[in-house]
């Protein structure tokens, strides 16, 4: 089966085509015939595309709308110049899965999208404003280029995290507000998370059950979840991806007072701080240069920058102490998974994170650690009782390998 996995956000739209089916899953076989990405700027369109690992190609398009990027996409994956021999035309696409950013209460897993699910989909708008009508778009959009009977299933971010008890996901504001407006932590990232920790037990050859682990999902956004017996029981994300660790341009955990305070201190409206907690806080606002992490450990490195170096500092430091919670509220965990851009490509930023926790039996091994680079491997040393791997992510493959297991009614592993 081709699985046309779509992304599509407020200014771009991320695409995959894999070939997967039950036997392809079993065999961790699933083949990526293509990917991209298309950036839209105003009318223009910039589009990246690249075939299975070939060399990654850019041209750009007319993009009006959605509806006119994805009809050029699948345009492109069907024509000769693509080179997938696989896709001759829109037919070659046999189901679509889609990331949706908010599956509220509602969906506690991976959902077959008829009119019925659709519209639970957009009840959830009010949770995610900024996401879930794009990916409505988008449900819309591939139903009308690719016809009604092409199988269409959601993989929600949240609903990894369904798990999480009430203890847990609860704010400690009037109860009413929750019956009233659902104000509730939810957690997002849970693709990735249920990703990693399926790497994780299949590594080790152990069960679901046997699955107790913190996997730290660390890229532009960043976040924690704490996994008992295979199941999500905290996440450090809440109602919104604000909450919790220290992210790219996201201030993550603060005293919510700071929020009127800030306002009335620099003249600003609500939507206003809103907006610079979300987009001018977290490692760009601290460093007062960038959200790169690479960039940041650069100049670190080269020139000993101060701001960069308080940046990492309360990056890291926040991270270890989601670690030591999760380890308290979980009563232990065999193994921490780093994950994401930065989890998955800095030894620098995993040593960091787990520096000074022999406390709790993790030590880490600054050989494997150094070697571990965009690949799976453990990087904890052998009588470090806390186990330490590096994973990448890959939230598009789950959501192919979803689509295919709900279409054909079979399980699919948390
Ligand atoms: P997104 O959350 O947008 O998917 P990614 O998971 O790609 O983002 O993560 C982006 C982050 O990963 C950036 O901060 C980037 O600097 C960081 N990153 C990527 N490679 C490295 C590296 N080699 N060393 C440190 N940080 C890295």
């Amino acid at each position: 089966m081709n699985v046309l996995v779509l992304n599509v956000g407020s200014s771009s739209v991320k695409f995959q085509i894999i070939a997967t089916d039950l036997e392809r899953i079993q065999k961790n076989a699933d083949s990526r015939l293509c990917r991209g990405e298309v950036e839209r700027t105003g009318g223009e369109a910039i589009v990246t595309f690249q075939r299975g690992s070939e060399a990654k190609r850019k041209f750009t398009a007319a993009s009006p709308d959605v509806s006119a990027v994805l009809d050029h996409v699948i345009g492109y994956v069907a024509s000769k110049e693509s080179g997938v021999s696989e896709i001759q035309s829109a037919a070659d696409i046999h189901a679509v899965g889609h990331r949706v950013v908010h599956g509220g209460e509602l969906f506690s897993e991976s959902t077959l999208i008829d009119d019925k699910v659709l519209q639970g989909i957009k009840d959830c708008i009010d949770l995610a404003p900024l996401h879930n009508p794009d990916n409505v778009k988008g449900i819309l959009v591939a139903r009308e280029l690719l016809g009604k009977d092409t199988p269409q299933v959601a993989v929600f971010d949240t609903a990894f995290h369904h798990s999480v008890p009430d203890r847990a996901f609860l704010y400690a504001i009037p109860y009413r507000l929750y019956g009233r407006y659902r104000i509730r932590r939810y957690g997002f990232h849970g693709t990735s998370h249920r990703y990693v920790s399926f790497r994780y037990r299949t590594l080790r050859g152990l069960t679901s059950n046997q699955t107790n682990l913190i996997t730290l999902h660390l890229g532009n956004g960043c976040s924690a979840a704490a996994i008992l017996r295979g199941n999500s029981v905290d996440t450090s994300m809440g109602m919104t991806p604000l909450e919790g660790l220290v992210m790219g341009t996201r201030s993550g955990d603060l005293d919510p007072a700071l929020v009127s305070l800030i306002a009335a201190k620099e003249g600003m409206s609500l939507p206003e701080v809103e907006t610079l907690l979300n987009h001018q806080s977290g490692l760009l606002g601290l460093s007062g240069l960038t959200n790169d992490m690479r960039v940041l450990l650069g100049e670190l490195k080269d020139r000993d920058n101060a701001r960069a170096r308080l940046a990492v500092e309360v990056f890291c430091y926040r991270a270890r102490k989601y670690i030591g919670a999760y380890l308290a509220a979980m009563g232990g965990a065999d193994a921490i998974v780093f994950t994401g851009g930065i989890g998955e490509n800095s030894p620098e930023i995993r040593a960091r994170i787990c520096e000074g926790m022999e406390w709790a039996n993790l030590k880490i091994d600054a050989a494997k650690n150094e070697q571990t680079i965009a690949r799976e491997g453990l990087i904890s040393r052998e009588d470090s009782k806390l186990l330490a791997y590096a994973i990448p992510t890959d939230e598009e493959l789950l959501i192919a390998r979803d689509t295919v297991q709900v279409i054909l009614g079979q399980p699919h592993p948390s």
